[in-house]
């Protein structure tokens, strides 16, 4: 079949990477096409009422946070936000725990009350240096020692990735602060909020400023080449799945996820437990790090949305083996993985006309306002070198 519309960029991947791009592209005078497999903009950022009216975010929980004004700034233009202390707990040896470490976990492990020099002190003692730690074993038994390790973070890691932590890159849990006072919040940015009223939302009205963007949802990368006759292409998809997986797939991580919504007497005979009427657990998100559990964390989202509604939804969430033709979640953050990535990457350099943005084509976890940074900085440098649209 031979393309039958002309467009100027044709974009693969409704996410916040091909989404942001658009807007720029639109902004400035050029036609976009957006074309989705899946049926919803948003990519994993996707957010939607579920069938309790709960709003939920399909893919995992999403938790805005950022340090740069300039990303606040611009998708302010299409949203507001609700500020939101994102809380955690860790629940192990049939408890609640404080999460991450902080004062508090350490009174809950001595069974006593304790000073910040209480716990500097025994931190000093159960710390086992690595400098610089070359892994994330590495990273956290040299934080907090190897008693607090397993606790929390030996079994979740392994559960997670399937992987030991010594086989994983020392940021993976370098992530996670630690903290010798009683601050409890999970993230360290500056800006944590979520947008009001949802992810969801932002991208409809990112969508509705700009009358230049054409979004095809349902149609995949083949078909909108088939289709499109184009200038130049935006590639949020997968990297190894352009190539046709030529030099083998990337290794993924996936996950499945088990909603359990909960309404009048089931949601009430959960108080004692969470603590706050009309919710299910005690915070945001409780791990799970216990091997014989198969879930890494529940997530009671209403948490972070602050939502009235009388119902709330958990999501429990199962890591998973991918195979080709399954939801990619995470690039592996290893040094093997990333070794094979380079093959692509230099693949992906030599192409004429085509841009690999976001955390797929990039092989890559980033956060959302990484990606939001990348996607700008593209769609500048893509004005730059094609000049303002017609419009
Ligand atoms: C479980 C989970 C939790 C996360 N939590 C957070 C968090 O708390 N905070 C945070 O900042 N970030 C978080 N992230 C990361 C966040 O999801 C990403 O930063 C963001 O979604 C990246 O946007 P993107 O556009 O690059 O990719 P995506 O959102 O994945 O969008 C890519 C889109 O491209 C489409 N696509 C792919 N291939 C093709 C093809 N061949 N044809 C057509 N369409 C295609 C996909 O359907 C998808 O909609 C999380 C990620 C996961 C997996």
């Amino acid at each position: 079949m031979q393309p039958d519309t002309t467009t100027d960029f044709l974009i693969i991947g409704a996410g916040f990477a091909g989404l942001v791009v658009a807007e720029r592209l639109a902004a400035a005078g050029w036609r976009c096409v957006v074309a989705d497999r899946r049926p919803h903009i948003g990519g994993n950022a996707y957010d939607e009422v579920d069938r309790a009216g709960v709003l939920v975010h399909r893919y995992g929980p999403h938790y805005f946070r950022t340090n740069s004004p300039r990303i606040v700034e611009y998708l302010s233009r299409f949203t507001g936000w609700r500020e939101v202390a994102y809380t955690i707990k860790s629940f192990a040896r049939g408890r609640f725990w404080s999460f991450p470490v902080n004062l508090n976990t350490f009174e809950e492990l001595i069974g006593k009350p304790a000073t910040t020099a209480d716990f500097e002190n025994w931190l000093a003692q159960a710390r086992e240096p690595h400098e610089p730690p070359r892994n994330s074993e590495e990273v956290i038994v040299s934080q907090v020692g190897r008693e607090l390790y397993r606790l929390f973070f030996e079994g979740y890691t392994l559960k997670q990735w399937q992987r030991h932590p010594r086989e994983l890159d020392a940021s993976v849990c370098g992530r996670i602060p630690v903290r010798t006072n009683r601050d409890d919040r999970y993230l360290t940015e500056s800006f944590q909020a979520l947008p009001d009223p949802g992810y969801t939302a932002m991208f409809g009205r990112l969508l509705g400023s700009s009358p230049g963007i054409d979004v095809r949802l349902g149609m995949d990368y083949a078909e909108a080449r088939a289709r499109f006759r184009y200038r130049h292409l935006v590639f949020t998809g997968a990297v190894d799945e352009y190539f046709g997986y030529r030099l083998g797939a990337l290794p993924y991580r996936s996950l499945r996820f088990e909603a359990e919504s909960f309404t009048g007497g089931g949601l009430a005979a959960r108080e004692p437990v969470s603590g706050k009427p009309g919710f299910w657990q005690p915070a945001l998100q409780v791990n799970y790090p216990e091997a014989e559990v198969p879930f890494t964390r529940i997530v009671e989202i209403k948490h972070a949305t602050g939502q009235q509604v009388d119902a709330t939804t958990i999501v429990r969430e199962f890591p998973a083996d991918w195979q080709p033709g399954g939801e990619p979640f995470y690039p592996i953050p290893a040094p093997d993985a990333r070794a094979a990535y380079q093959a692509y990457a230099k693949l992906a350099e030599a192409e004429q006309r085509v841009s690999f943005i976001g955390r797929l084509a990039t092989y890559r976890y980033y956060n959302m306002d990484q990606v939001v940074g990348m996607a700008l900085a593209e769609a500048e440098r893509l004005v730059e070198t094609y000049g303002k649209g017609g419009g």
